[in-house]
């Protein structure tokens, strides 16, 4: 299996190098030159734990990477760090089965692709006779970099710098980053929203003399974010789980396929259920669920992609964006692989905020159904799913089951569908106590978890519990254009 840019440079690289360098050199995201596809009888691999299955769908992908290696690798990235034994959680609510991805160490599904990425990455670089130290390099909108301060903190050869929205984030994600222990961390918030910090960090990966002093003095930058393909493909591992994990509770046989709601932002999580679909698992419509910053939903809608709004903060800041990354390993996909095509899209993106694909491109997306949904309603579902289900879920989530519910209304389908269920609850204790009609004037953010675990009755996950009592060590911030200085700083170059 070979990796190739989606905007047509010809290098083909293997799945280790690909995993290094995160972004290609032509500004384009890897891709596997062909999806493989499940070859194994559903009968079988229902029985697989999550390990044998993560290492049987991985094995197709990261080929260059030996048995042992991978195993290794897995065995690593899944272990005790998980509250589950079977690492995801399932809940049944009627036809819904959520998927709990969030028992990981930071709460948020995030966890699920960054406890394994450090150990790939270790393992790539010594494949690869790379004798630089790693620079990993992101721009969160709150989950993805504490999963990755967590993971690569004192992981020997890398250093790891992750730039916030100063004022995008919870009160808790914000407090798990800048408590953040690990002699090789640094954490910077922007005075921006996650565009700014995500345009800047990009802008730093295709600055080549930037690269090239990073270079002279040991550096090599790499990329945690879901457009570095060791972020993506673990990902699918539990799409396919979720739905063997169906059939081998009879819920549903081999032959009946499903949904899947996933509620997204930078469009990296049902891309996986993307890929799940191609490599062969039934899955009738992949849904995906936006807040009010709408614009995939108007790109399914009408063919334009079109960024040039503003951007609004909401009660599920990880998904307030306006730029989706990896729509462009979508684009790829729909256009048949016409790496001409994206790349001409991508630059329309980048000089107008804004690109049109065309009719043939359009049919092609027929596997997506989207939806979006306002402010009041997402805090309403939280309501609801509690007094119907007495089950508590996060304000993400809570836009994937309103979405999935105007869904049922348009097309009045009711095969069994599954709901990606992103973060746990405890992360946005206030936004989930003010949907329950509790009133949280008088609480602070740690009485508020307090609160929301007397009324859930689940205990309040330890990882947030500490954070209370945790020293702020990570104080800096910064505008976006001085994002550069502040690493040459950081890594005294
Ligand atoms: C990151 C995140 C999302 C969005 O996922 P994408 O892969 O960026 O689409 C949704 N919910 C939560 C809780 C997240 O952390």
């Amino acid at each position: 299996m070979y990796y190739k840019s989606t905007r047509g440079d010809k290098n083909l690289i293997t799945s280790s190098l690909a995993i290094i360098k995160g972004i290609a050199d032509d500004g384009g995201l890897y891709v596997p030159v062909e999806i493989p596809k499940i070859d194994k009888p559903i009968e079988e691999l229902k029985n697989m734990t999550y390990h044998e299955l993560c290492f049987y769908i991985l094995k197709k992908f990261l080929t260059d990477f030996n048995d042992d290696e991978l195993y290794g690798c897995i065995q690593r990235a899944y272990d005790d760090k998980f509250e589950k034994d079977s690492i995801i959680g399932i809940s049944e609510c009627d036809n819904m089965f959520f998927l709990e991805l969030y028992h990981g160490p930071t709460l948020a599904f995030k966890d699920m692709a960054l406890s394994l990425l450090p150990h790939l990455l270790k393992v790539s670089i010594k494949k690869n006779g790379i004798d630089k130290k790693i620079v990993i390099l992101t721009a969160t909108s709150g989950d993805t970099g504490k999963a990755a301060l967590e993971a690569f903190a004192d992981v020997e050869g890398t250093n790891i710098i992750v730039f916030y929205p100063e004022d995008g984030v919870s009160f808790i994600q914000k407090r798990q980053m800048i408590t953040q222990n690990g002699n090789n961390t640094f954490v910077v918030g922007i005075k921006g929203n996650f565009d700014d910090a995500q345009g800047g960090v990009k802008d730093i990966f295709n600055d080549k003399d930037f690269n090239d002093k990073l270079l002279k003095n040991g550096y090599m930058l790499s990329s945690a974010n879901s457009i570095n393909i060791g972020r993506l493909l673990p990902q699918i591992v539990y799409y396919v789980y979720g739905y063997l994990d169906l059939v081998r509770k009879n819920k549903i046989t081999p032959k009946d396929s499903i949904n899947i709601v996933v509620p997204t932002g930078n469009f990296g999580n049902i891309l996986a259920a993307y890929y799940a679909k191609k490599m062969g698992i039934n899955i009738n419509k992949l849904i995906c669920a936006s807040n009010e910053n709408n614009v995939l939903y108007d790109f399914f809608k009408t063919g334009v992609y079109d960024a040039k709004r503003e951007l609004k903060l909401t009660s599920s800041p990880s998904m307030d964006i306006l730029i989706s990354s990896n729509l462009e390993r979508l684009l790829y996909e729909i256009s048949n692989k016409d790496t001409e095509v994206v790349k001409m899209l991508m630059q329309g993106l980048n000089r107008k905020k804004e690109y049109v694909i065309d009719s043939r491109m359009n049919e092609n997306l027929s596997d997506f159904y989207s939806g979006y949904v306002l402010e009041d309603e997402v805090l309403y579902s939280i309501f609801e799913v509690y007094k119907t289900y007495e089950y508590v879920i996060d304000t993400h989530t809570a836009v994937a089951y309103s979405v999935y519910k105007n869904y049922v209304k348009d097309t009045m389908d009711d095969r069994k569908t599954i709901i990606a269920s992103t973060a746990s609850p405890f992360k946005f204790s206030n936004s989930v106590l003010e949907a329950l009609n509790v009133d949280t004037k008088d609480l602070d953010d740690f009485k508020a978890v307090e609160c929301l675990s007397k009324l859930s009755n689940i205990k309040v996950p330890k990882r947030i519990k500490e954070l209370e009592n945790k020293p702020v060590i990570h104080k800096i911030s910064c505008n976006k254009k001085d994002m550069k200085n502040i690493i040459e700083s950081y890594l005294e170059v």
